[in-house]
């Protein structure tokens, strides 16, 4: 686990709350993201799921549908944290798991890919600009790197059928 994850407080099983859990009726919410943070993120620079500042490399997590237009929901994360997320989040991990409020809390119409993506990649990136308007979004620079995973494994090449 990244030092940073490891320092987020804990929930009730243990597990670590990410920084872009809203909280709703006195509990936080893994399954929705806070649209109140991701503007943190933007502006101050701030990691996605840790909540620290970012280091010189950024990573963005969305599916096919994001690298292909180069524009992503969430925020940017520190390429550990993403890594860690693709790994153990259950949303991206575990097949099973389909459930998810994609609405960011207040900006129900910011969704890029609304149906839960085949595969999930890591892009990495040197920086990142946003766009303006209600329904902003992540534009990465220049995409260095990105690697593709599927189910918590990490996959040697894209081979999603629905690109
Ligand atoms: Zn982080």
């Amino acid at each position: 686990m990244p030092i940073y994850i490891a320092r987020l407080p804990r929930d009730e099983r243990g597990f670590p709350i990410p920084f872009f859990a809203p909280t709703i009726d006195g509990k936080k919410s893994f399954a929705v993201s806070d649209s109140s943070k991701r503007l943190k993120c933007a502006k101050h620079r701030l990691c996605w799921i840790c909540g620290q500042r970012l280091s010189l490399l950024i990573a963005f997590v969305g599916g096919p549908r994001c690298v292909e237009i180069q524009a992503f929901s969430d925020g940017p994360m520190h390429v550990d944290c993403a890594i860690y997320a693709v790994k153990v989040c259950p949303w991206m991990a575990l097949p099973e798991y389909k459930k998810r409020m994609f609405e960011h809390l207040g900006d129900p119409d910011s969704v890029i890919e609304p149906k839960k993506p085949d595969m999930n990649a890591v892009c990495i990136t040197n920086g990142f600009k946003v766009t303006t308007g209600k329904n902003w979004v992540f534009i990465p620079f220049t995409i260095l790197d990105i690697q593709w995973w599927k189910d918590g494994v990490r996959q040697e090449k894209f081979t999603s059928k629905d690109p």
